[in-house]
């Protein structure tokens, strides 16, 4: 028989070590410039292949299995006996302080590990983002965060629902003002010459303007199209690829934008996501307080994490189609080689593979490189014959 307290102790586990897991594995590793060349693709491949492997194993089929051996050991747990175990309120404490725990140690290895690399290549100098705006733009969010967990420690239905209710609020209004400190950021960097020129040219090709256009000091390489219309790209990104590369990477932002996919998906993804969350409710309303109440927490846990596959699904395959539309909307515009190019550095650069496999062919919100590129390079033909034509 399977004990309560590991499969607790399992689920903490899980919630500290995965978000550092990340931030070890994510450390930049391309060097960029004259002379310098792409890490190995073939080592790349065969280090996401086990690492996929063991996400499989560890964050799909283990907690499927263990979803149901503890949905089972609840359903037929007799009343007259209490199980052995931490209550649902003495379980979301803990939870709740391993995850702030997580967050506050991923923060300071992510601080060091951008110190370090700079140290090594000065030329991303003005991507280090200072602690301050750092510290300000997690707190609201880990606030929010903490309402929902701790929202399961008390005894009280409508107290948990109350607050579960406020912390979802506190998420949409944490974005919100997440975007708000952004765009109103006093450590944006100018779009000096001769990149300036080329983005201007790239919003005259697109006949498009967004609200913003904002280049922000971070170490991840990428650009978005933020909610409110703005779009941004980051210094790191505009280190680490030519002038034309980053215009490909904006032509593609400014499809999002112009076609206000920042709100749109960001919509999509809570209406998708939020059904699944409340089917918690239902259990609470049977189980709290009964004697089967310490099973709740690892069965919730595994059946969240495993019902939330779903959702995911769906988003991926929205959000996937909605990439390849605005790749070709920079390929009409003469940039899908430059885009093409610029995506296959930055998958170098944060060290992914060019194909997904298994389950990420269908969970990624991104199709692979290699699709993309294949894609891009059929839409940049079509550019030209038109151009002929
Ligand atoms: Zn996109």
């Amino acid at each position: 028989m399977l004990d309560i307290w590991i499969a607790d102790a399992l689920v903490l586990t899980a919630v500290v070590g995965m978000p550092i897991s990340t931030i070890l594995r994510m450390r930049p590793r391309l060097l960029p410039g004259e002379g310098l060349t792409f890490p190995d693709w073939q080592i790349a491949e065969e280090k996401y292949r086990r690492r996929y492997i063991f996400r499989l194993v560890c964050f799909r089929i283990l907690p499927a299995i263990l979803a149901i051996y503890f949905g089972y050991r609840l359903f037929t747990w007799p009343p007259d006996v209490r199980a052995d175990g931490p209550d649902i309120p003495t379980f979301y404490r803990a939870l709740f302080a391993a995850f702030v725990f997580a967050m506050v140690v991923s923060s300071v290895l992510r601080i060091r590990q951008e110190r370090a690399f700079v140290k090594e290549h000065p030329q991303f100098a003005d991507s280090v983002l200072p602690v301050r705006p750092r510290v300000m733009a997690i707190v609201p969010i880990l606030l929010s965060f903490g309402c929902i967990i701790a929202s399961m420690s008390f005894h009280d239905l409508t107290l948990v629902t109350t607050l579960f209710l406020l912390g979802l609020v506190g998420i949409i209004v944490s974005r919100k003002l997440q975007v708000r400190s952004i765009t109103r950021s006093r450590h944006e960097l100018s779009w000096d010459e001769p990149l300036g020129a080329r983005i201007a040219e790239v919003l005259q090709q697109f006949g498009y303007t967004p609200k913003k256009l904002i280049l922000m000091p971070s170490m991840v390489t990428n650009a978005y199209a933020l909610v409110d219309g703005s779009v941004l790209v980051t210094s790191a990104l505009r280190t680490l690829v030519s002038k034309d590369e980053v215009a490909g990477v904006v032509a593609h932002e400014l499809s999002h934008s112009r076609d206000g996919e920042g709100k749109k998906l960001q919509r999509v993804r809570l209406a998708l996501t939020l059904p699944f969350l409340l089917l918690q409710i239902p259990f609470l309303v049977l189980f709290l307080g009964t004697s089967a109440e310490p099973f709740l927490p690892p069965f919730l846990s595994f059946a969240i994490v495993s019902v939330l596959l779903i959702p995911a699904m769906l988003f991926g395959r929205y959000s996937r189609r909605l990439e390849f539309k605005c790749d070709r909307d920079a390929a009409k515009v003469g940039l899908g080689l430059s885009l093409a190019s610029c995506l296959t550095k930055i998958t170098a650069f944060m060290g992914n593979p060019r194909r997904w496999i298994g389950l990420d062919k269908y969970i990624l919100t991104h199709p692979s490189l290699d699709e993309r590129v294949a894609a891009l390079e059929k839409a940049h033909a079509m550019f030209l014959q038109r151009q002929e034509g």
